[in-house]
Parts: structure tokens; C-alpha cells; sequence
């Protein structure tokens, strides 16, 4: 114990040092040095914490801050919220909020069995399952594979006499989450949708192919069928829950995405005795998220940030930009920017899988590292575009008014870097 509370006390310096020095926000260092001390250092940290995960590929940093915000209604809550979601960003959020009886954790989905293990969480919000930028398709099908068995783990603890039994919150529009979180002994369904059905074509239990009719889905070569939910969109204001609840929430997030991420927090909120009625408030106090979704003004441009970093998120991306353009009279010109460096993933053939029909009658520009195969593509796909070799030109080249930015991971930093910190 003595070991535990010196790593704690360590991490919090370190993390500390690493912002005063402008290392950045020490959310990684400090949780590093933490458990070098004491392995068991996040386990010490989650003891006697009611905690929540979420994991998925797509809108987990969303649906952590939407959690957070939900159970803030409780009292103070520790979190990840920057998007360090390894464990070592899990033991420096819990290090620096040792008072927050509540914790929401964003996990990389690689890391749900550690994390699982070590947080003991009351839970589990699973988000959705489709290739990354560093994955391959295949990839995407084992992680289905590793998450069923850790899921399917929990029935044990379930059946341990005296303790609290995780509960899995898990989006039934995903076929690939179904399967891994029926495994679970206690799921709530929710209806979070799937804009990106490439990763799930054929059944994770026997291979045959998937039978989709609007929403609903279903395998004809075994049980395995889209779950009835319990939480769902009702219309785009309203939040359909369990015994009748009708709850409407407004949010300043844009994008159907974003407001199926917040019927996931609403539906994990009242697993910890959350009302709707008593979280929807919250959940609308939400404007960005570490930039994403800000609006920076410059020069009478009115320019806003999306960040999308696989195919699944590039198609939640534009139906935020279709929904901005039905507002005013001409749609806003759209700038696409990708690069390909390690942490975006050097492989950008995934570009070729995204639809971008719906940017047609956008005035669409073109930027970044990888902008001549973004051209390529957009050429293919018959989509009018421009080329240019700076976030400079294309302020230039656009008249004042509104421009919607849409670019992968290190696109979106020079981004935001060239217009100074958004957030
Ligand atoms: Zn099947």
C-alpha cells in the first residue's frame, strides 16, 4: 500500500512536470513511471470506484466526454478525457481525481482485457468494430474473436457469490459487437447504428452472409440476429428508452453519429441510476471535444474541425457536413486533408473504400500529404475538386463564410497548430 500510494504521488509530479515543461499534458508519462513502481498500481487506483469503459473504434473519446458529463449529475468523475487510452492513461486519470468515486474510461480496444481485469468496472459501453487505420479487415474480425472471450469471461465473475457483476452496454446495429458482447451474461442493446457496413458482411459465428433489411440484420446460417434494443433514437431530438422513456436531448455535437454516442451514454448513465431527464442537460453543456468539432474563426472564415481517421469515420464525417449544409442557402466548401505518417498509418488505400457521392454540389478542396490519391479518388468517384499545397491557399481561395475541415489524425494537428489551439 505504501508502494501504491508513492506511485501515486509520483505520477501526479510527473504528469505535473510534463505540463509545466510543455511535454504535453503528461497523461502518458506520469501513468508510465506509476506503474514501473507498482504493476499493480491501476488496480489499486479503480479499487472501490464505480467504473465505466468504453471501447470501440470510432466515437469513444465522444461517448467518454458524454458519459462524464452524464454521471457528473453524481459527484466528480475521474477521466481520460484527451484520449491517452492505454492503461498508462488510465492510472494517471485516476491519480490526479483520487476523490472521484466515479471513473469513465476511454479504451483502446486492444486493452479491454487488461483493463477489464485490473478496473473490475460496473460498465462496459461497446461502440462499434470496423477497420482502423493500422488494421486490416481481418484484424477486425480477431478483436470481435478476443472481445467475445473476455466478455464471455464475466459470467464467472457473475457467478461469484457477493460480486457486482459487470454489465455490458453494446450496440446491436453492429453485427460484429453483437456477437462478441452476447457472449456477456448481462447486455443492455442499444441502437447505435452503423454507417460503415464493410467490416461485416459475413457472420462472425459461421461465415455465411449477413441478411440486412434497413436497420435490422440477420444471419441465415445461424442464430445470430440483430437483438431487440432497449435505447434508441426515436427522431432526431428524442431518446427512446426502456418503461416508456421519451427523452429529448440537444446537443451541440453535430452528426447522427454524435447523437447515437449520446443514447449509448444515456443508457450507461442509468445503469448507474442516472435519469435521463437529470443527464440530457448535461449532455447538451457539451460543445467540443480536444478540438474536434470546434469552430475557430479567421480572416471572416467560419471554419470547423472534424477529425476522422478510418473509412467508418470518413462516412460519419460527411453526414455531419450534409446536415451543416441543409441550413443555409449554398452548401459550404469542403476541405479534405490526409497525411500519412506513423501514427495516421502509412497505408492509405482505404481511401478508395470511402463513397464521397455526398460532397457532390460541396465546393470540395484537397490538401495534405496524401492529397494527389485523394484526387485520384475523388475523380473516380465523380466529385469536382481542387488541389492545393497549403491550410494557408485554402483560406485564400475560399471566400468568407463557413468551410468544413475533415482530415485524419496528424492533418487535423497542423491544423489546428496553423490556426493556433482551437480548444
Ligand atoms: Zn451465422
Amino acid at each position: 500500500m505504501v508502494r501504491a500510494q508513492l506511485a501515486t504521488a509520483l505520477v501526479r509530479t510527473a504528469a505535473r512536470l510534463s505540463r509545466m515543461t510543455g511535454r504535453g499534458d503528461g497523461s502518458v508519462i506520469g501513468g508510465r513511471i506509476g506503474l514501473a513502481v507498482e504493476p499493480r498500481l491501476l488496480t489499486v487506483l479503480a479499487r472501490g470506484r464505480e467504473v465505466a469503459l468504453v471501447s470501440g473504434t470510432n466515437g469513444k473519446t465522444t461517448t467518454t466526454r458524454l458519459l462524464t458529463a452524464a454521471l457528473g449529475t453524481l459527484g466528480p468523475v475521474a477521466s481520460n478525457s484527451y484520449g491517452a487510452n492505454m492503461p498508462t492513461g488510465h492510472t494517471t486519470a485516476l491519480a490526479q481525481s483520487r476523490n472521484a468515486r466515479h471513473a469513465v474510461l476511454e479504451v483502446d480496444e486492444h486493452y479491454l482485457r487488461t483493463v477489464l481485469a485490473e478496473t473490475r468496472p460496473r460498465v462496459v459501453a461497446l461502440l462499434n468494430l470496423s477497420r482502423d487505420q493500422l488494421d486490416r479487415a481481418m484484424e477486425v474480425g480477431m478483436l470481435a474473436d478476443r472481445w467475445r472471450e473476455v466478455l464471455g469471461a464475466l459470467r464467472e465473475q457473475a457467478d461469484t457469490p457477493g460480486a457486482e457483476p459487470t454489465r455490458v452496454v453494446a450496440n446491436c446495429d453492429d453485427p460484429l459487437v453483437t456477437w462478441a458482447a452476447s457472449a456477456a451474461p448481462q447486455v443492455t442493446w442499444v441502437a447505435a447504428g452503423q454507417r460503415w457496413q464493410e467490416d461485416s458482411w459475413v457472420c462472425p459465428q459461421c461465415g455465411a452472409h449477413l441478411k440486412r433489411e434497413g436497420v435490422d440484420w440477420a444471419c441465415p446460417g445461424c442464430d445470430l440476429r440483430r437483438p431487440q434494443p432497449s435505447w434508441w433514437l426515436a427522431d432526431d431530438d428524442t431518446v427512446a428508452g426502456p418503461d416508456g422513456i421519451r427523452q429529448p436531448v440537444t446537443l451541440q455535437l453535430p452528426g447522427r453519429v454524435n447523437r447515437a454516442n449520446a443514447v449509448t451514454a444515456l443508457a450507461a448513465a442509468a445503469l448507474f441510476g442516472v435519469r435521463p431527464a437529470d443527464a440530457a442537460p448535461r449532455l447538451a453543456e457539451v460543445a467540443s471535444i480536444a478540438g474536434r468539432y470546434a469552430t475557430v474563426e479567421r480572416d471572416g472564415r467560419s471554419i470547423r474541425l472534424l477529425l476522422a481517421k478510418n473509412p467508418a469515420g470518413w462516412l460519419e464525417a460527411f453526414d455531419m457536413v450534409d446536415r451543416i449544409s441543409t441550413a443555409g442557402a449554398a452548401p459550404p466548401p469542403v476541405l479534405l486533408s490526409i497525411n500519412a505518417r506513423v501514427v495516421d498509418g502509412l497505408d492509405t488505400s482505404w481511401l478508395y473504400d470511402v463513397d464521397y457521392a455526398s460532397l457532390r454540389g460541396h465546393r470540395v478542396l484537397v490538401t495534405g500529404d496524401r492529397r494527389y490519391d485523394l484526387a485520384v479518388r475523388l475523380e473516380v468517384n465523380e466529385v469536382p475538386f481542387e488541389v492545393v499545397d497549403t491550410f494557408g491557399e485554402v483560406l485564400a481561395a475560399i471566400p468568407p463564410g463557413r468551410l468544413e475541415v475533415i482530415a485524419n489524425y496528424t492533418a487535423f494537428q497542423d491544423i489546428r497548430a496553423e490556426l493556433g489551439r482551437a480548444n
